[in-house]
């Protein structure tokens, strides 16, 4: 079924157990390298994260990597924009990282990254939001900020059951709601928003889970059940629902924790509790410090991670990663800026720290924190891409792979 991806001979398929990526030495994980700028900060990330394996492990340990296609060379070499092979590449193999993809024009595609995510059920967006030392942020104190967004991803109104103003299938909704006493005006376009118990809990359980893992203080449900009750304000409910029966020992909630504690967290209890999604936004901004972990549906997470991600500086340096059962698709969070296509000029930050949540997932720590210390001491010198030199004062103008090779030199000087 592989027989054209060169699979390496002397490497493994990473074993999962209860969720978990097992210690693999030599991983066969995927890459697409993604359109626009893709093909320029995908090479300077396997630059850095080969190169920070080979510190942190010699040569006990090395990622043995596969080229998969997705977008546009995958259209050039094969006459489509996501062959089945890549999506069974990764149902096979588990792991795969991605440089962002062009959304095809024409075609019948509505996003590849949906696409992707549905077939491969990657049903939790993972997007940590944090300020590095010397990022220029918009706001006055981006240190407080260090929260971790679960987006549920495959449901809500983004799951695509949407039909044009004055079709039959808009009509027959709108006689369909009137039926069941809802007026709606005649000629509207209808987008449903599905959103069950089971996406909601499989969503809240990662999150909690990983507040587990990280020893975090809160997880907070952020929804608008105050208006949409049977969808959101069930998200909520399930939230609080899941974290009893499943997480009983290492959870309490909000409301207990007042009735009973009088505010204060029995050592060990993570707090659960939620926000209305307006005023999550206000939070964010007025009182960062005091969040930690956040679940949401599908909508809310996107607004948050991209104003989260402005918060801390931008999209140039927001990871992320995309979770199912046993499978993972680390991925840039920003597009494929095509103005600046081939020219060696943007910042690869995003790509990379999708790289270090890889190397975290699958236990390589100390790869990890190194590749982070020395983002962060690259950016701390100034020695930065074009995005970051503009706002700040003094500092040297690096291309992209100089930027990657400038965090190689502090991993080694480490
Ligand atoms: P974009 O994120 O590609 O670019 C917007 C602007 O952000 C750029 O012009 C640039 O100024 C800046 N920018 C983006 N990445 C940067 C980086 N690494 N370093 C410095 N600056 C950076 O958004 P767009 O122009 O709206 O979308 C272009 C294409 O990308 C579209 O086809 C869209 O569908 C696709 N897209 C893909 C993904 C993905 O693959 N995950 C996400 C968003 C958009």
């Amino acid at each position: 079924m592989f027989d054209s991806l060169n699979i390496p001979t002397d490497g493994q398929k990473v074993q999962f157990l209860n969720g978990k990526a097992q210690d693999t030495p030599n991983p066969i994980i995927g890459f697409i390298e993604g359109d626009g700028i893709g093909p320029d900060i995908w090479s300077a990330t396997q630059n850095v994260l080969d190169e920070a394996v080979r510190i942190a492990y010699d040569s006990n340990k090395q990622i043995k990597w596969v080229e998969i296609f997705a977008g546009e060379k995958a259209h050039k070499k094969t006459g489509e924009w996501l062959p089945q092979q890549t999506t069974d590449f990764i149902k096979e193999f588990g792991l795969a990282i991605k440089g962002p993809l062009a959304t095809p024009i024409g075609g019948g595609i509505r996003s590849l990254n949906v696409a992707l995510r549905k077939q491969l059920d990657l049903y939790a967006c993972f997007r940590p939001c944090r300020w590095f030392t010397g990022v220029p942020a918009p706001v006055v104190e981006p240190q407080n900020v260090n929260m971790t967004i679960f987006r549920e991803n495959t449901e809500d109104i983004y799951a695509g059951a949407e039909w044009e103003a004055g079709s039959e299938a808009s009509k027959e909704f709108i006689a369909l709601a009137k039926k069941h006493g809802k007026i709606l005006r005649d000629g509207s376009a209808i987008g449903l928003k599905p959103m069950s118990e089971f996406g909601s809990k499989r969503l809240i359980k990662k999150a909690i889970e990983y507040a587990i893992e990280k020893k975090l203080p809160t997880v907070t449900l952020v929804h608008k059940g105050n208006i949409m009750k049977f969808t959101e304000g069930s998200f909520m409910e399930w939230g609080y629902e899941l974290a009893k029966e499943e997480f009983g020992a290492q959870t309490i909630s909000e409301k207990e924790l007042w009735d009973n504690h009088n505010g204060v967290a029995p050592a060990g209890k993570i707090v659960i509790r939620d926000r209305i999604a307006d005023n999550m936004f206000q939070q964010a901004l007025l009182r960062p410090a005091e969040y930690s972990v956040l679940a949401l549906p599908n909508l809310n997470g996107d607004y948050m991670s991209d104003a989260l991600a402005a918060q801390v500086g931008g999209l140039g340096i927001a990871p992320g990663a995309n979770f199912g059962d046993n499978r993972a698709l680390f991925e840039a969070t920003h597009g494929t800026a095509p103005k600046y296509s081939g020219m060696d000029k943007v910042n690869p930050g995003s790509l990379i720290l999708s790289g270090v949540i890889m190397l975290e997932y699958l236990g390589w720590t100390e790869a990890a924190d190194l590749i982070e210390a020395g983002l962060e001491k690259a950016i701390q010198d100034k020695q930065v891409t074009y995005d970051f030199e503009r706002l700040m004062t003094g500092a040297t103008l690096l291309k992209c792979s100089e930027f990657g090779n400038e965090i190689i030199k502090n991993m080694k000087s480490a």
